[in-house]
């Protein structure tokens, strides 16, 4: 689950962590599970009203029922999405997951013949490490498309 997994990291950084759910009571459940044992990792399940930046990069996290709290720093998961404004589509398909196109393996091809989503464009998981893997599998792909197109000719 990606909350842990990011709280984890997090605890690198700081002796507490505290996981913020806004009322999201099934969310708040299974984390409270799963952190149990963790003393340093508190979870505040109240409503949040809005967060607010400092001058610093601390942040002010504002409570419906009128707390708040100042957090050292905001940890959270960045909504990715395809920007697919290319003339045709190039046929690109997003995938289930709607941040990256549909490719197929192990080549990294989309929907297109001859088009390639290497690196975060094609990949569920958004990695530096990934990319350039996914990149190096793909250019193995691009070539060996490139010599199909020239023997076909
Ligand atoms: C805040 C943040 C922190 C991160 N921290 C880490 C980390 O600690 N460790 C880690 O492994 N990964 C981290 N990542 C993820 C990592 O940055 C990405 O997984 C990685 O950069 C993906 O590489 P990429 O080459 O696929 O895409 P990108 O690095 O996004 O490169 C795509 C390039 O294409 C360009 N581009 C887009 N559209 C067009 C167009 N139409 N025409 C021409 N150019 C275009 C973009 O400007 C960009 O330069 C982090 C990401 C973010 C946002």
């Amino acid at each position: 689950m990606a909350q842990q997994h990011l709280t984890r990291l997090a605890h690198s950084l700081a002796q507490t962590v505290t996981i913020y759910t806004s009322a999201n009571e099934a969310l708040t459940n299974e984390l409270e599970r799963k952190v149990e044992r963790d003393e340093w990792c508190p979870i505040n399940s109240r409503p949040i009203l809005r967060l607010t930046p400092t001058s610093g990069i601390a942040v002010l996290v504002e409570m419906e029922d009128g707390t708040s709290v100042e957090q050292g720093f905001l940890v959270h998961m960045c909504k990715d999405s395809q920007n697919f404004g290319f003339e045709h589509n190039l046929n690109l398909e997003l995938a289930a997951t709607d941040s990256e196109s549909k490719i197929s393996l192990p080549f990294n091809e989309v929907t297109g013949q001859g088009v390639f989503a290497a690196g975060d464009a094609g990949s569920m998981m958004k990695s530096g490490m990934l990319a350039q893997g996914s990149g190096s599998v793909t250019a193995v792909g691009v070539a060996t498309n490139m010599v199909c197109d020239e023997k076909a000719v």
